[in-house]
């Protein structure tokens, strides 16, 4: 009956099932736990009337034509270009760290000596990770990582990671990096924007296909068991391929013990006033248990006379009781996960894709990348 399965509708399994569907014209059946689709991306409009991203802010950005142009197959866009300031010793200043943020929060002699100092040993335009900078042999340089290190990634991070960025695979810390520039916006790339109407009705429109059966509220033990290298739909033996974008310590039980994961607990508020804060988000490095606050008002413009907050406040994942949204970048961890994966070549069938099954910080459009690697693999 069916030709592919896919376990879990958000990037991954989406994009999976609209190439097989669309483009190979197989019978898929997407499986999907929650009640809604589109993963951690979904998106919905509250009771203030505003667009808001249930699991936390996500911008789209990318500098690939080849994405952008595939998704826009499914919407319409809001140009968007993100800002995000960080409250540094009182004074909400822009980051990625910036010659902007030197002006702001130094006073101007300093600020002129420190960006001398960043233009000497750096390319205007470069982008330079905080650990790399703290590495710095000019004794101004080094004031300058210890400051910013300090008043915006060492606590932070330990709030997000319960880490100290030196404990963490340094690519995390190095997705916001030093920059020497003027430039405030916290991404680069060439295409930046938000699906016009949400990314809930872009993945809705991506799953209008005759193809796709979907599923909500099914856990994949509901519907499916492992045996013997096995796998079987309800209860008849499945020869087809099985895409999973889960966990992979829950499909095989726990043998090997949970994975680690962050997890966020989500408190959006309704502050009783048309705007909250000067930008759509700001980090809170030194302050209270929540890293940061994003208005998502201004992330999609809302009529309201009231403005919706969401304060993300990081906790530990607990099998069962919370989400895991951030894989954990230690080499225990990997090595953890690495365990797992090897099990699946009992299964030939099965193919881990995605930021949950494979372990990975993805940003969306890494996600939907992926998802095209994994389709070129597999749809011959
Ligand atoms: N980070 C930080 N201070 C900040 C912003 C980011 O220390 O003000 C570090 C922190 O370790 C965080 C990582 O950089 O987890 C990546 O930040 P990003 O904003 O990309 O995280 P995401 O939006 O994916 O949660």
């Amino acid at each position: 009956m069916f030709d592919v399965v896919i376990i879990g509708a958000g990037i991954s399994g989406a994009v999976l099932a609209e190439r097989f569907a669309q483009d190979s014209n197989k019978k898929v059946l997407l499986i999907e736990r929650r009640q809604h689709i589109g993963g951690n991306c979904y998106d919905k409009i509250d009771e203030n009337g505003i667009l808001i991203h249930k699991y936390g802010p996500h911008l789209f950005h990318t500098d690939d034509a080849e994405i952008f142009d595939y998704l826009s197959k499914f919407t319409e866009w809001q140009t968007y270009q993100h800002k995000v300031l960080a409250m540094i010793d009182g004074q909400a200043a822009p980051i990625p760290f910036n010659f902007n943020t030197l002006y702001k929060v130094f006073p101007k002699n300093l600020a002129e000596r420190l960006e001398v100092a960043l233009l000497q040993n750096f390319e205007y335009g470069k982008k330079i990770p905080i650990l790399e900078l703290k590495n710095s042999p000019s004794a101004d340089l080094q004031f300058l990582a210890d400051f910013v290190y300090e008043k915006i990634f060492l606590h932070y991070t330990e709030k997000q990671w319960n880490l100290t960025p030196d404990k963490i695979d340094g690519a995390v810390t190095a997705r916001v990096p030093v920059s020497i520039s003027r430039d405030d916006r916290y991404f680069n790339d060439k295409f930046q924007a938000v699906p016009k109407f949400g990314y809930t009705a872009m993945f809705q429109k991506m799953l209008a296909h005759k193809n796709i059966k979907l599923m909500l509220n099914t856990a994949f033990n509901e519907v499916a068991t492992l045996r013997d290298g096995k796998i079987f739909l309800f209860d008849a033996e499945f020869n087809g391929k099985v895409i999973y974008t889960g966990l992979l310590d829950e499909l095989f039980n726990y043998k090997f013990g949970a994975l680690e994961y962050r997890s966020v607990d989500m408190k959006f508020e309704t502050v009783d006033a048309e705007n909250f804060q000067a930008a759509a988000t700001v980090n809170y490095p030194n302050n209270y248990n929540f890293t940061r606050i994003t208005e998502f008002k201004k992330i999609h413009p809302a009529k309201s006379a009231r403005t919706t907050i969401l304060k993300e406040f990081p906790q530990n994942y607990i099998v069962g009781e919370n989400v895991p949204y951030y894989p954990v970048f230690t080499d225990a961890a990997k090595e953890a996960h690495a365990k797992y994966f090897d099990e699946l070549k009992n299964f030939p069938q099965i193919k881990a894709v995605g930021r949950l099954a494979e372990y990975k910080y993805f940003d969306i459009d890494d996600a939907v990348k992926r998802a095209f690697e994994v389709y070129a693999e597999l749809k011959n």
